[in-house]
């Protein structure tokens, strides 16, 4: 994890409710990840716009996946809200 994201860390949680954005649920600090929407493998960048919270379950099945490619891997295990959908396109948009 580079610094930059560790400084972010308490900002995104809270920003995001301690609530992971793939999943929906909120899980205690210890159990929360920063995650890269844009994977940096894919020329994400070390900003905020493209944090976002993740719970350790989630970040570990997304691994390098693109958000597109880990919400198609993980609509048969979550059903995903239209508000959620909205919300990681809007950031998406965000992160360009
Ligand atoms: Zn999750």
């Amino acid at each position: 994890m580079s610094s930059t994201t560790h400084r972010h860390k308490d900002f995104i949680f809270k920003r995001d409710n301690y609530t992971c954005h793939y999943c929906g649920k909120k899980f205690p600090k210890s159990k929360l990840h920063i995650d890269h929407i844009i994977p940096k493998s894919k020329g994400g960048k070390d900003g905020v716009s493209n944090f976002t919270t993740a719970c350790i379950k989630c970040n570990l099945l997304k691994g390098s996946l693109s958000v597109p490619e880990f919400l198609l891997k993980i609509k048969k295990r979550y059903i995903a809200t239209k508000a959620r959908l909205a919300y990681l396109k809007r950031i998406l948009k965000n992160a360009d």
